[in-house]
């Protein structure tokens, strides 16, 4: 069966606004950016969709299936788009299902959930931690992949070896079938009434039904004799449940693709978290020895066991992992403490006593502590878009991504494989679920390249061939069919039972709209493959998408981080066709930081923005270059601020100050809800005369402190506490002169104006052996003055800076003096910490967190989402008040579950961002007050 040639409206034009007027105008999207957004998934493959709803209800599901049905349009649903086939791409309308994503019920005794589909799995999870349980499968991509994307592919992952994948673990589904009705879809007893009035009410199930009696010889015959399998539909399943009178209809939609429904929640079972876990990494000089332990391995019940072959580790970097060079194979395992009294310290020494029996390449890295386990595993989730750094031209192309052999060959099969592509001179990564025998290959090619082309066509036929003929096994272990492998479906099935499925599609989707293209046909694999893309730096995996805040509020690609890397790299990209999205970016440089790859989206959507610099900024930020003028207006309004600054005032100036607002950005204002810190009327520079160096005068102290604009301007406490601090640790900095590290001015795309500036400051600071910040903005700026200044002749001094440039709470935790501290108070005290996102960019995380846990008097929790953006980033929150204020929302609710009476944090725009949006829940302090506060109580005590 092909893919229905389906014909669309003349104008596209005209879906978007039929679609809005059935369902909504802000739920209905077909800008250039929103489709350019759109256009992609985690695969191979492009293809431009028509328009794009963001269904909000059930309603807004049917009324788009009719839709599409009635016009015969193409419709793909669509949740995290991380698969790896191209399944969340279509030519025509796009439902995405990302803002349907709560928890609606949870049975902690019984221990299921009611979810809606476009919960993301971590999101989940930690929902569900609270209440000690957890939804078992466990895809790499767990902390971007959505609940309705794993149902639809049958995910499942690293520890499908104890829980089994998702098929497994779902007891109910509610499907939108195409004729726009509901279906409730359980696992109903052929002797239940309800059943019997559903297979009267949906002629499919009817068919669907007698398809499965008649063939139920032919269906068990041709079932895949491997552990895993998610290629083509399970019937397998089906019959499984009517030889036990049960027609176990989950069983049908799991897997299916978005091909033959649609769901709006799903009825989960969970299991109770185990109570311990240990994590290990085992070397092995020779991969046979793995083939040969594995089985033995497995009689320790793991709840994971995965393997990484040579190559994958030479691609991924021995050493920046801590891989010996002689490891021809790593193996990392993971055992369960649960309620059955397993002693995990024993099952280690069991565990090290199996693999001593081969020759290992070093003593087997064994972690109990989550954040070491954490590091262990990180390499392996992160391995496929790491891959994207190896080369700029050769990328990692998922074709024959997701085989599975019986376990005990997976050695030879891995043998096998790399022989096959040293013979076709390709790099290749073998790695993946070797306690089930699921392998992942990613070769690595250009398929810009003709030859490399030839050699992709060559391995996926031959491939897939030698894992049915030789290994007897499946093509699909858990990614999903898609557009890649639905070429071979009819291959690995034969064609009678590939019939089935036909008739199966037929049956559920006459119309051919839902999701053309996936599972069921003939059009090679190499259709929409994305030749433009794969020659880019992006593995499209959404990784960034996790941790964007954007993203996090609006749901939707257009306003994501991995969209706008698609947007400002498009070449039909234009700051107007884009000017909403491009500006709609925080810069908190998330992205860069959760990055496998190496991508920089938020420095691209700078440049995109250098293009264009906001005239009205740079106003500003030349007013604020003259500094002598701009110090005594800040003092001017300093004094008055008492009287401008009351709430009645603030209204007025909101509304005076719009039109000037407007200018620098559609949303911008001055909104009264903004909780302005104090100016001060003095400034830090006023106030510690001492520490100024007389102009002409060599540097007084080995230290400089670059208080930047906030810790000057600000009467917050943050520049003295910084100051005091040093002083207690036996320094006395100078204060040499500076301008704005840039962060602001940048933004606003200012360049120029920015590295004039940073000139300034690069012959500032060139005296001293550190430069000590405070905030994590400047320390960040700083750092990367390399960057600002790249092939420039600034660059040597820019990188000299960079290596000096040192946080306060680096300082201190480097510092050989350690200052005698005291509680201020006789009861503890909750701090939380809120991980300011440039800091994390700096690297600098551990620091902050070791001072706060070591202040007495402190009782230091770990809020969650410390490490996520809480909105503010710098003038953020007066670029789009609107949503940075939906951004803190998340964080206020993290403060509220930590109990935190006090969160500490490093950034000035994140205190007042915490202080507006906590609206008093909690105090807010820098790490240095607290620090200041400590060593005061000291001296009194
Ligand atoms: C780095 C990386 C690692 C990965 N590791 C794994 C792994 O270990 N195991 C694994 O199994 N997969 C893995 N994947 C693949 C992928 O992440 C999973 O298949 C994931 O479950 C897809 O979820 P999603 O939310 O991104 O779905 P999408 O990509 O958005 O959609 C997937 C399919 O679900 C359909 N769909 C989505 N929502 C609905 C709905 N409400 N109703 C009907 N159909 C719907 C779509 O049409 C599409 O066919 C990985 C991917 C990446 C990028
Ligand atoms: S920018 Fe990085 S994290 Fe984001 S999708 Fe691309 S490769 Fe993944
Ligand atoms: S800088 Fe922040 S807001 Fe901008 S794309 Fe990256 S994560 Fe999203």
């Amino acid at each position: 069966m092909t893919a229905p040639t389906l014909i669309l409206p003349e104008r596209s034009r005209a879906i978007a606004s039929d679609l809005r007027a059935a369902i909504g105008v802000d739920r209905v999207k077909d800008d250039y950016s929103t489709l350019t957004a759109y256009a992609v998934d985690a695969s191979i493959y492009r293809m431009t969709p028509k328009a794009i709803v963001l269904v909000e209800s059930e309603d807004d599901i049917a009324a788009t299936v009719r839709y599409a049905v009635q016009r015969g349009i193409p419709l793909t649903p669509r949740a995290a788009g991380t698969n790896l086939t191209g399944s969340a791409i279509g030519s025509g309308i796009i439902l995405d299902i990302s803002r349907l994503n709560r928890v609606l019920e949870l049975n902690c005794e019984e221990r299921w959930a009611r979810v809606q589909p476009g919960i993301v799995l971590a999101e989940l999870n930690k929902r569900l931690a609270r209440d000690g349980l957890l939804f078992g499968p466990d895809p790499s991509s767990g902390e971007m992949c959505k609940l309705g994307g794993m149902l639809a592919n049958n995910s499942s992952g690293p520890h499908t070896l104890r829980y089994g994948a998702v098929k497994d673990n779902v007891a109910a589904l509610r499907v939108c079938l195409q004729s726009g009705e509901w279906l409730d879809a359980k696992a109903y007893g052929f002797d239940d009434p309800v059943c019997a009035d559903l297979l009267k009410a949906h002629r499919p199930l009817h068919d669907l039904r007698s398809l499965l009696q008649e063939n139920a010889s032919l269906i068990l015959q041709k079932r895949p004799t491997v552990s895993k399998n998610s290629c083509g539909y399970n019937l397998f399943g089906l019959i499984d449940g009517m030889a036990q009178g049960r027609f176990d209809l989950p069983k049908l939609f799991i897997g299916s693709e978005g091909t033959l429904g649609l769901f709006s929640e799903a009825t989960i079972r969970l299991v109770e978290r185990p109570r311990a876990t240990l994590t290990a990494l085992i070397h092995f000089h020779r991969l046979e020895d793995v083939g040969d332990a594995v089985p033995k391995l497995l009689e320790l019940s793991p709840s994971a066991l995965e393997v990484m072959d040579a190559n994958t580790l030479n691609l991924i970097g021995r050493a920046k992992h801590g891989i010996p060079a002689d490891a021809a194979a790593t193996l990392l395992i993971e055992l369960d403490a649960d309620g059955a009294g397993i002693d995990l310290r024993a099952q280690a020494a069991r565990m090290t006593e199996i693999c001593r029996r081969y020759r290992l390449t070093s003593d087997p890295v064994i972690a109990f502590d989550p954040e070491q386990r954490e590091q262990l595993w990180k390499a392996r989730k992160a391995l496929y878009p790491t891959l994207y750094r190896f080369d700029p031209k050769k990328k990692p192309i998922n074709f024959v991504d997701d085989v599975v052999v019986p376990a005990d060959r997976i050695s030879e099969l891995i043998r096998y494989l790399e022989e096959f592509f040293a013979g076709q001179h390709v790099p290749v990564a073998i790695f993946g679920h070797i306690g089930n025998g699921n392998a992942h290959i990613i070769p690595l090619l250009d398929v810009n390249d003709q030859g490399d082309f030839q050699k992709m066509v060559q391995g996926y036929h031959e491939i897939h061939q030698t894992v049915l003929g030789r290994f007897g096994g499946s093509i699909c272990g858990e990614h999903g069919d898609g557009r890649v492998r639905a070429e071979y479906v009819k291959t690995m099935f034969g064609p009678e039972l590939y019939d089935l499925f036909v008739r199966v599609k037929q049956s559920f989707d006459p119309s051919g709209v839902l999701n053309p293209g996936i599972k069921i046909s003939d059009r090679p694999f190499t259709d929409h493959i994305d030749y433009a893309r794969l020659s880019k730096s992006c593995a499209t995996c959404a990784k960034c998408n996790a941790v964007c805040p954007v993203y996090d509020v609006f749901q939707s690609e257009d306003m994501s981080s991995r969209g706008w890397f698609e947007i400002v790299t498009d070449k039909n990209y234009s700051y107007l066709n884009s000017k909403r999205v491009v500006e709609a970016c925080l810069n908190c440089k998330s992205c860069r930081t959760a990055c496998p790859a190496g991508v920089d989206v938020s420095q691209l959507i700078l440049d995109r923005r250098a293009e264009h610099p906001n005239k009205m900024a740079g106003l500003i930020f030349r007013f604020h270059a003259q500094t002598a003028m701009f110090e005594q207006f800040l003092k001017l309004l300093a004094r008055y601020q008492s009287i401008w600054d009351r709430p009645l005032m603030r209204r007025l100036l909101d509304r005076l100050t719009k039109p000037f607002m407007r200018r620098l950005a559609e949303t911008a204002r001055f909104s009264p809800q903004l909780v302005l810190p104090r100016l001060a009327k003095r400034h830090l520079r006023d106030r510690y005369p001492e520490l100024i160096p007389q102009a002409g005068q060599a540097a007084r102290s080995p230290l400089a402190y670059f208080h930047g604009c906030a810790a000057n301007y600000f009467d917050d406490g943050v520049g003295d506490a910084v100051i005091s601090v040093l002083r207690k640790h036996g320094v006395e900095p100078d204060l040499p002169p500076q301008r704005c590290s840039g962060t602001p001015i940048e933004t606003y795309g200012h360049r120029v104006l920015a590295k004039e500036g940073a000139r300034v400051n690069l012959l500032a600071m060139a005296g001293y052996d550190k430069v000590v910040t405070g905030c994590a903005s400047c320390t960040l700026m700083l750092k990367d003055y390399p960057t600002l200044f790249a092939g420039e002749p600034e660059q040597a001094a820019a990188q000299a800076l960079a290596k000096r440039v040192t946080h306060i709470s680096e300082f201190v935790s480097q510092s050989p003096v350690k200052p005698a501290m005291a509680s201020q108070q006789s009861t503890k005290c909750k701090v939380a910490y809120h991980s300011s996102c440039h800091l994390r960019a700096a690297g600098v995380t551990k620091e902050p967190r070791a001072i706060l846990q070591g202040l007495p008097g402190v009782e230091y929790v770990e809020m969650p989402d410390a490490d996520r953006c809480a909105g503010g980033a710098g003038t953020y929150l007066v670029k789009d008040f609107e949503t940075s204020q939906r951004i803190v929302e998340r964080k206020r609710r993290a403060v509220e579950q930590s109990g935190a009476e006090v969160v500490a944090t490093s950034c000035p725009a994140c205190m007042i961002q915490l202080r507006t949006g906590l609206q008093g829940a909690a105090e807010v302090k820098h790490v240095a007050q607290l620090l200041q506060e400590a060593y005061e109580a000291a001296d009194r005590a």
